[in-house]
Formats: structure tokens, sequence, C-alpha cells
């Protein structure tokens, strides 16, 4: 019958510095499944070592382990972890329990690398703390225990997927001679329950409760005497049974065990934490605010544009904005806005004629600007009426005496809410009847001139005393019709009924365009710097990480040690990246919510617009800024060697 533990000249050697150190030196042992075995020897005689290798923390230099007929060597770090999760238990002279963690949450910890359903772990480890006595102490932490108690616990983890083979270095070493006692008994416990059990001592009175006692001395076993009769080969190796889950459940599984395990590391740092987010949180908050103040004028800016008319086409004379002459030119002429209103392309045309006057009411005397408009004026100009109505399209020859005002000259003329509607107003020497109300559109100037409109027929005739020359014409493009195209068509017109090029359009959707354009321009410019900062939040991410790694090198160890495999753990470091980084991205996220309310009224100067689409950008931005820069750290972490972490202080 093969044995269940076999080693054969097994030579194990490290190098520090330019020496090295041989630890075993030709090993050959053979131990049955249900013995009780005690490895004794003096201290860096080698019993360390070789029960690393025993419990495949470790692997030989030289020579052959099979455990169970089958070679070790050559096996990788995933299937060795997986040897030690399903058949070894461990016992440390120092119990390495988790510190944060309950005795429940310690002993429960092998069976998650197992593949075990939570609530199966939280029963198996409560009934085993159970049995060993710790019943009432099931959610204390490991401070909150003696070290008996403490080893108790150590062991029950030891059992949680089995134990079938127990592994225990020095387990009395750091106890007194009663829990040592206890611990012991424990052991011979479970060794007559078939629990193969090894253990590692420097005290020959420990050694004594075996049935079989090792001396190793220089790396060299030097004695090797069985006291009692054995039980030996009772017990046959248990088959490795990979639990048969699928990939998704078994990524599920891990995560939900991790994810809560990452919130709790950093709870356990609450200030840290949030000093590591605080990169994540100003880039994330800069980068929404920057992509809400985009949005906000730019919405803003359409909203002007919409009022200003949508599609419509404006022509002034002259050669463009400011030319000096416009004001002796006198071409524009309402024949030109009968003849573009004929165009098929067109479908309203106002002209617009300006002046300045003073204006009379009953109770006061003001300047303001006289503009002589036609019917389509305000649809076209995206004006809204607040009472009455428009000025009616005049004939030529009816010249209707009608005057619409804006709100503020209402006010001005007519003060404490009396009603203007129906009353007489004189416009420089004409009286004209308040037809209607109307409110201006907010203007990006802030322009707080009064503005008074009345037919241009009035105008022209009565007001200005000018001929029948205009100061501009508004076409509204009829719906379908390119602008750019109308534009085209309107000068070619023009030019033919003029003979020359003496007017200049203004295209509001160009306008729009160029706009749009301008305001993107911003957001990316703003946002590549806000982009920096988040790399330079997530360079702070990976420094803390792997800090913490160095940290938790021990918890690493251990892990390991229970059989976790390499995505194990470098699954729990990648989560706890990409937490924090959700986490600050939130708060970021919060931040510019509150900025938005405090200065970034939609109505005000600096509109601030926040979308769902930059909300649910930053958090996935966030998530790969934690996959990336988490990655390095969880990375390091996953290749770590047990037995070096284990050991690390
Ligand atoms: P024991 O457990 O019997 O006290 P160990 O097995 O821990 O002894 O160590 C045996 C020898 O190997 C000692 O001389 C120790 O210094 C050396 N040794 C153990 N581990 C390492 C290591 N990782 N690097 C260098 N030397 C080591
Ligand atoms: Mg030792």
């Amino acid at each position: 019958m093969t044995p269940l533990i076999q080693i054969d000249k097994v030579y194990r050697s490290f190098v520090a510095g330019d020496e090295t150190i041989t630890a075993l030196n030709g090993v050959s042992l053979t131990i049955e499944a249900g013995e009780l075995v005690a490895i004794v020897g003096a201290s860096g005689s080698g019993k360390s070592t070789l029960m690393n290798i025993l419990g495949c923390l470790d692997q030989p230099s030289d020579g052959e382990y099979r455990i169970g007929g089958k070679s070790v060597s050559g096996l990788s770090a995933d299937e060795l972890a997986a040897l030690r999760r399903e058949h070894f238990g461990f016992i440390f002279q120092r119990y390495h329990l988790l510190g944060p963690l309950t005795a429940v949450e310690n002993v429960a910890m092998p069976a998650v690398y197992a593949g075990v359903a939570s609530d199966a772990r939280t029963r198996r480890a409560q009934s085993l703390l159970d049995r060993l006595g710790l019943g009432s102490r099931l959610d204390h932490r490991p401070g909150q225990l003696s070290g008996g108690q403490q080893q108790r616990v150590s062991i029950a983890r030891a059992l949680m997927n089995g134990g079938e083979i127990i592994l225990a270095d020095e387990p009395t070493g750091a106890l007194d001679t009663a829990s040592g006692e206890n611990v012991l008994q424990i052991l011979k416990e479970l060794h007559a329950e078939g629990h193969t059990v090894i253990i590692v001592t420097h005290d020959m009175q420990v050694a004594a409760n075996a049935d079989r006692v090792i001396e190793i001395r220089d790396g060299r076993i030097v004695s090797d005497e069985r006291t009692r009769g054995s039980q030996g080969g009772a017990v046959s190796l248990r088959p490795l049974d990979e639990k048969a889950v699928g990939r998704f459940s078994a990524l599920r599984q891990r995560l939900s065990y991790a994810a809560p395990m990452a919130l709790r590391a950093m709870a356990a740092h609450r200030v840290r934490t949030f000093l590591t987010m605080l990169g994540i949180i100003i880039g994330i908050a800069a980068v929404v605010s920057v992509m809400g103040l985009g949005e906000g004028s730019r919405q803003k800016v359409l909203a002007q544009m919409s009022e200003l008319g949508a599609s419509t086409l404006s022509i002034f004379p002259g050669r463009d904005w400011g030319d000096e002459r416009a004001a002796n030119i006198t071409s524009l002429v309402i024949a030109d806005a009968e003849a573009l209103a004929r165009q098929p392309y067109v479908r309203g045309v106002t002209p617009l004629i300006f002046a300045s006057a003073r204006v009379r009411s009953d109770h006061a005397s003001l300047t303001a600007n006289i503009n002589g408009v036609g019917p389509d004026y305000f649809t076209i100009n995206g004006i809204k009426l607040i009472s009455g109505r428009n000025v009616t399209a005049p004939g030529p020859e009816k010249r209707e005496q009608e005057a619409v005002l804006d709100d503020r000259t209402a006010t001005a003329l007519f003060p404490g809410h009396q009603s203007p509607l129906g009353r007489i107003i004189l416009v420089d020497r004409m009286p004209a009847t308040v037809v209607g109300v109307v409110q201006r559109p907010r203007s990006a100037s802030g322009d707080r001139t009064l503005q008074i409109y009345v037919s241009h027929t009035n105008v022209s005739g009565r007001v200005s005393g000018t001929a029948s020359s205009l100061g501009g014409l508004t076409v509204s493009v009829a719906d379908g019709i390119d602008t750019g195209a109308a534009e085209r068509a309107i000068v070619s017109l023009m030019t033919r009924r003029h003979g020359l090029k003496d007017f200049y359009v203004f295209n509001s959707d160009q306008m729009r365009k160029a706009l749009e354009r301008t305001s993107r321009t911003m957001t990316l410019l703003i946002s590549s710097v806000a982009v920096i900062s988040l790399i330079v939040g997530g360079i702070g991410v990976m420094n803390i990480m792997l800090v913490s790694v160095t940290e938790r090198t021990r918890e690493i160890g251990l892990r390991m040690a229970v059989g976790a495999r390499r995505v194990d753990i470098l699954l729990q470091f990648l989560i706890e990246a990409v937490l924090i980084c959700l986490a600050g991205s939130l708060v970021g996220i919060a931040l510019a919510f509150g900025i938005a309310a405090v200065i970034g009224d939609p109505e005000g100067e600096m509109p601030m617009i926040i979308s769902l689409q930059a909300v649910a950008g930053s958090c996935v931005v966030a998530f790969l800024i934690g996959l990336t820069f988490g990655f390095l750290p969880a990375r390091n972490a996953a290749q770590l060697d047990p037995v070096d972490a284990l050991s690390r202080e």
C-alpha cells in the first residue's frame, strides 16, 4: 500500500547573501495515514523547513516528495494551493489569526477558497468552535481571546476543510502549561478520530505524546523511534474534489466574499482610505463639473440662439458689422422685403427700422429704442407676448398707430402695476395705443435699453422722418431648407436687385454651430486637465495599495497557506482598489452636484447641467482607474511566496 507521505533524499537550501544555508540535508521519511508523529530538534535544525515542505507551502531544492503516491514536484502554485486546501490543516506557533475577523470568520476562511457557500461555512465553523469549547466566543476577535483560546480557534480553522493531515509547528510554544496540555489533548483526540497529526516541537515532553518521534539535527534525521504501536494505514487519502461550479458562479462567489473584506479593510483605515480617495474625488468632481459647465453653457447658447429664432438670416446694410457707411446706405427697402417674401425658401420676412425717440405717457417721459417691425417679428425672434397682442399688419395706406412695449418699458411708463393696455402714449410726435406687452429675451450682453415696437410703416413715416430705407431685414427660412443654401440664394437675389453687394447676411445657424464648436473645444481642453488629475489620483491609489500589500503580507501568506489561489489574492486587492476609486468617484459626483447647487444656477451666469452620461461615465472611469492602478499591487500580492509571506513581520 502506498504511504500517505513519502519524501526521498530531500534537500532544501537557502541563499542568504553570498552563503548557502542547507536547512535540509538529504531527508528521507515515510509517514502512514493515521499516524501521530512528533518531529523534534533544536532550534535551527530544520524542523519548520521540513514542515513547510510536507505541507506543500515550500518545495524541495532536490529530492522527491510524494503524497498519496503522487509526486508534487512540478506542480504550479495553484495546484499546490489546491493540495493544501483539500488535505492539510496548519496550526502555527503564533496562531496567525486575522485580527479584524471574528472567531467564526477566521475558522470559516479556508472554506471560502474551497467554494463552500457562505451559510454552510458559518454553520460548520460554529459547530467546530462549539466542539472545541468556544461556543460562547463565536463573535470574539482574536484580541479578545486568550492564547489557548486563539490556538483552539486555529485548530478549528485547520479542520474546516477536513484537515486530513494536521501539521502543527510548535503548537504549544506560545502557551502556558495548562493551555498547552489542552491543545495536545485535542490533537490526540483528532488522531484518535483518524486524522494524521504531525507535530513539530523542540520540547521532548510534548513529543512524548506521540506514537513516533523523529529527531532531526542540522537538517538530517538522526533517529526515528516508534514508542507505541501505530494505527498506520487505517485511513487512505481522500480524493481531491474540485467543486464543480461554473466559472461565473465561482467568480460571483469570490466577489461576494472579497467585496465585504475590502470594505472592512477600507473601514479599518478610514482616514488613510479617505486621503487615498482624495485625488479621485477631486479629479472626478473636476471632470463632472467641467462637463456640467460645458453642457450648461452649450444649452444656454442654444437657448439664446433659439430665442433669436431658429434658422433665421438677418440682412443688414453695409459690408460687415460696424461698417461706418451703413447709415448712409439707403438701398435696403420694403420692396426688397416683399421680393424676398415671394421666394419659395422663405417662410417670412420682417423689415426692421431702428430709431431712438422720446416716449411720453401721462406718468413719465423717457428715451427708448423704437423698433419698426413687421407682423412676424415676434415669432421669428422668439419674443413672448405677456399680455395683449402683436402690432397688426398695416397696409401702406392704413397707418395703424399701435405700439407694443417690453416689460421694462411698460413699468417705466406706467408705474404701480397699472395695465398699459389701451393707453395712449406719444412716440416722438406720434400718438399710439398700447396693444401688447412682451417679455424681452434674456440677452447675453445684459442689454437694459427700453424697447418699443411699432409697425415699421409707422416708424418710417412718422417717427424717424427718414425715407423708406430699412435698418435691416430678418428672413426666416422655410422648414427643411439648408440655411447656407438660402443664404447664397438671398445674396444673389439681393445683389441683382441692388446692382452691388451693399449688405451683409448674419446666419444664426452658423453662429450656433461656431459657438457649439468653441464650447466643445473648451470642454475638451479642461477635461484633459481633469483627466491628468485623475491619473495622479490613480497613482495615489496604487501607492497606498502597495503599502497595504506590504502591511498585510502575513495575512496574504495565511490565506495562501489555507489554500487561496493566486487569483483569489489578486481579486481581493483589485476589488479593494476598485472600491476605493468607485467610492471616491461617488463622493466626487456628489461634490460636483454640490458645486452645481451653489454656483451653477441654470438661469445664472455659469449654468451647470450634470448629465446622467457624465455620472455614469465617471463611474466607469473610476472603475477602470481602480483596475489599472490596482493591478500592480494586486499582482505583487498574488505573486508572494507563502512561506516568505508567513514569516514576514
Ligand atoms: P527550526 O524550525 O528547526 O528552528 P528552520 O527550519 O526554521 O529551523 O531553519 C533551519 C535553518 O534554515 C536555519 O539555519 C535557518 O536560519 C535557515 N532558514 C530557514 N528559512 C530560511 C530562509 N527563508 N532564508 C534563509 N535561511 C533560512
Ligand atoms: Mg521553526
